[in-house]
């Protein structure tokens, strides 16, 4: 009698141990990328001239940055911390058009743009016209996590660092000679409208960073100084949560060019939906964009998906970019 109810629960949980393996490995397919980090540091007409000495400079850089977020998540640490910490490494890096080596607006300024989100609950943070914070997107953190909102701008913005304890700095904290000469070099009435105008190679910049976490979660954060030149009050496609700036479970993406461009093709959204709708890889879902919505020259992203899957793709000349992941394969380079 006994014999035959223990048959019966044997089969059960050998077959709810199986469905749970099963189900293990689908999730986590074959080569079992744990966790995975991407980032940039700006797209557009960089020169392969560029002396030695400066690429060295960029490559460093980039390197640092992507050493930043490996200690996070090798850790076990989240995928928000990392692109939050990342970010704010290249925002301190005065070579980046982003915090310390923002570009100048028209009037001789710096306004930053900064945007953070969660992949796994779709929260975000976002804000334009930052005049006096030291690290956009740890700003961006906080309206994400403190706030019931999720988009401030200008003097708004400034009104609600105030309420926070993120460090703070004169205007002129931005300024970088590099910057000031590019500014100077700008036709005023140009204004930065024309994709011309920044292809030239005076004007790329723009940090941001993807990753995934052990625990599944993906994440993206955004930050620049937006483009030199820009008239009273632009705002780019950095911030705007589904342009430049996007997170949800299936793909985390960041994008650099030019703003209007990138906004006008809801972009880093088109590039989530397409994967999502269509089924597709993430390296297609960016060539869609690339080759079908935005014209040579406008745009790169960098992203990762949700099995830890990295692309890093532009149609510009070059793209300060690098990447990472838990099986130890490292990539960082500007041109193709
Ligand atoms: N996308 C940025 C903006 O338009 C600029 C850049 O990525 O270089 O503000």
């Amino acid at each position: 009698m006994k014999s035959n109810i223990y048959l019966p629960v044997t089969i059960i949980l050998l077959t709810f141990l199986l469905m749970s393996v099963c189900g293990k490995t689908q999730n986590n397919p074959g080569n079992q990328t744990v966790w995975a980090l991407a980032l940039h540091g700006g797209a557009g007409t960089i020169s392969p001239d560029m002396p030695d000495s400066l690429k060295q400079q960029y490559y460093d850089g980039l390197q640092q940055a992507l050493r930043v977020g490996e200690i996070i998540l090798k850790d076990g640490g989240s995928a928000l911390d990392a692109v939050e910490m990342v970010v704010r490494n290249l925002e301190d890096n005065p070579l980046f058009n982003a915090g310390r080596g923002s570009v100048f607006t028209i009037d001789g300024k710096h306004e930053l743009d900064a945007a953070i989100m969660d992949g796994s609950t779709l929260a975000a943070g976002a804000l334009t016209g930052l005049t006096t914070v030291k690290n956009p997107v740890s700003l961006a953190r906080i309206v994400m996590e403190e706030s019931p909102h999720i988009f401030f701008s200008g003097p708004g913005a400034e009104e609600f660092a105030n309420q926070t304890g993120v460090e703070r700095v004169e205007n002129s904290y931005f300024h970088t000679e590099t910057r000031y000469r590019q500014w100077q070099r700008t036709r005023p009435d140009e204004a930065s409208l024309l994709p011309d105008g920044w292809l030239e190679g005076d004007k790329y910049g723009t940090v941001g960073a993807v990753a995934l976490d052990v625990d599944g979660n993906l994440a993206a954060a955004t930050s620049t100084g937006g483009m030199t030149n820009k008239q009273f009050g632009r705002v780019g496609d950095v911030p705007i949560i589904g342009s430049g700036t996007f997170a949800n479970h299936f793909v985390a993406i960041s994008a650099t060019g030019w703003g209007e461009q990138i906004m006008r093709n809801v972009s880093a959204n088109t590039i989530a939906n397409y994967m999502e709708f269509r089924n597709s890889s993430l390296e297609e879902a960016i060539n869609f964009v690339l080759t079908q919505r935005l014209n040579p020259g406008d745009a790169g992203f960098v992203a990762v998906d949700r099995d830890g899957n990295i692309s890093m793709q532009m149609n510009t000349l070059g793209m300060y970019r690098g990447s990472i992941n838990s099986l130890g394969e490292q990539v960082v380079r500007i041109w193709e």
